[in-house]
């Protein structure tokens, strides 16, 4: 049949992203897609699934969106591609520079283009760490990134992702790139009696010397780490600390941008104006592949003094298919409002998640802000008694689900995968969130069956 021979030339051919190669080769794909439509996807085999997760955070105008694919077509019939380097540009690259500007909100008021997110990571380091050569100091190199980090898997980023997988392949080592302890506000306030003060990343500028410091990378909500939203007034003391040392802050908007959160970025959330701001994912919805950073007034207005060639740059960076597409993108998301229907749907997930916790014994730290939630699945989580490590409590919960046709993410490594994360597309109404957790808590009680 036409699955099984897919099967068979993709388990001999084809090696996969963050898949067990062993495994893979055994066993071929667990599912080949073929088409979607709305918060939906199909396989091959014409079988029908919720994408609960927009398949990587990415595709937050769902699946079969014809205006997007209309927006490529007409610019790759017109320029598919054009360079971006030695004084060339394009006008969807142009237009989307602007663009971005208008909904960044403060001084971010340029763009630097990346084919995706970890490239657009490793730029804001050069950027970073240029703008303090700019600035006649050459030492202020190092990178503070948090543990539970997911920065992506170019070397640099790689480095600054903290999940302990990524760094077995290949060794990632950047050198000069730091783990602090995530999400302790009155630690970065300067609270150095408090227990968790050691490691965090007042305690790392200030051993290290906020001289060798040039910047601080963080997700304004931590995404493949588990879905770690940070307390309140953390970002804010993330951003004064950052003042009071003269040390840039990244924020990593990967997944947060474009909508995900309620807001237009994660750091809205907040109020917080980084130095450097990198998207990726949600600007172009995944149709096409397209990251940036974002710049500060400051940190451009610096490069641009600069009389020599600034010899960075990437074959598609610009490219103006991907631009146009994510300004078609962009113009949904404020034609249809989006973010409004984002803040709708944030408190029908978080309904749902909180009957799932009522109902269920094992479902504990249900949260979400906007359309990036979670929960974890613990033993007993009155004791705080987690699941085995090996029994992979997330996944096998995310088993039951896929069996229900509907896609989860388990998450948390470094806990043994007992986080489910759920993103779905940010277009999703009342009821298919009301299907997701219907789905959610059959999935659940059949988890729950089988370790009673
Ligand atoms: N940063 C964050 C927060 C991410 O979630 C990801 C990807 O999941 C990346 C960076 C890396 O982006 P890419 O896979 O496009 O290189």
């Amino acid at each position: 049949s036409k699955l099984k021979s897919l099967a068979e030339m993709d388990s001999k051919h084809y090696l996969h992203p963050t898949t067990i190669p062993k495994k893979h080769a055994d066993q071929g794909p667990k599912v080949i897609f073929s088409e979607g439509s709305g918060i939906h996807v199909k396989d091959v085999s014409g079988k029908r699934y919720i994408d609960g997760v927009s398949m990587l955070w990415n595709v937050n105008l769902g699946h079969g969106n014809k205006e997007l694919a209309e927006a490529a077509q007409s610019q790759m019939s017109k320029l598919a591609f054009s360079s971006s380097f030695a004084g060339y540009s394009n006008e969807p690259a142009v237009h989307l520079a602007e663009k971005l500007s208008s909904l960044a909100s403060g001084s971010l008021n340029s763009v630097f283009y990346t084919s995706g997110g970890s490239e657009a990571n490793d730029t804001a380091y050069k950027l970073a760490r240029f703008y303090w050569q700019l600035q006649d100091q050459p030492r202020k190199q190092k990178i503070i990134a948090l543990k539970q980090a997911y920065h992506g898997v170019t070397i640099a980023a790689g480095t600054a992702t903290h999940l302990t997988g990524f760094h077995k392949f290949g060794g990632t080592q950047f050198e000069d790139v730091f783990h602090a302890t995530p999400h302790v506000t009155e630690c970065e306030q300067g609270d150095k009696s408090h227990p968790s003060y050691k490691g965090c990343i007042r305690d790392i500028i200030e051993s290290e010397g906020a001289d060798t410091v040039a910047a601080v990378i963080l997700e304004p909500v931590q995404g493949s780490g588990g879905v770690h939203l940070p307390p309140d007034g953390y970002m804010e003391s993330v951003r004064d600390l950052c003042d009071e040392h003269n040390v840039l802050m990244i924020a990593d908007e990967v997944i947060t941008g474009f909508g995900r959160t309620g807001k237009m970025f994660g750091v809205d959330n907040w109020n917080v104006v980084p130095d450097l701001m990198c998207v990726a994912k949600g600007i172009s919805s995944g149709y096409t592949q397209l990251g940036g950073v974002l710049l500060h007034d400051r940190i451009r207005n610096t490069i641009v003094q600069h009389d020599q060639m600034m010899a960075h740059g990437f074959t598609y960076s610009g490219h103006p298919a991907s631009c146009a597409v994510a300004l078609k993108n962009i113009e949904i998301i404020e034609r249809d409002h989006i973010v409004d229907n984002v803040k709708a749907m944030e408190t029908e997930m978080n309904k749902g998640l909180q009957y799932l916790e009522e109902k269920h014994h094992t479902v504990t730290k249900t949260r979400n802000i906007g359309l990036m939630g979670g929960f974890e699945l613990y033993e007993d989580p009155a004791t705080n008694k987690e699941f085995p490590f090996d029994l992979k409590a997330g996944l096998e919960v995310g088993e039951e689900c896929f069996k229900r046709q509907l896609i989860l993410r388990a998450l948390g490594s470094a806990d043994g995968k007992n986080v489910v994360a759920i993103a779905p597309p940010l277009i999703i109404q009342k009821q298919e969130v009301q299907d997701m957790i219907n789905i959610m808590d059959e999935a659940i009680t059949a988890f729950e069956k089988k370790h009673r």
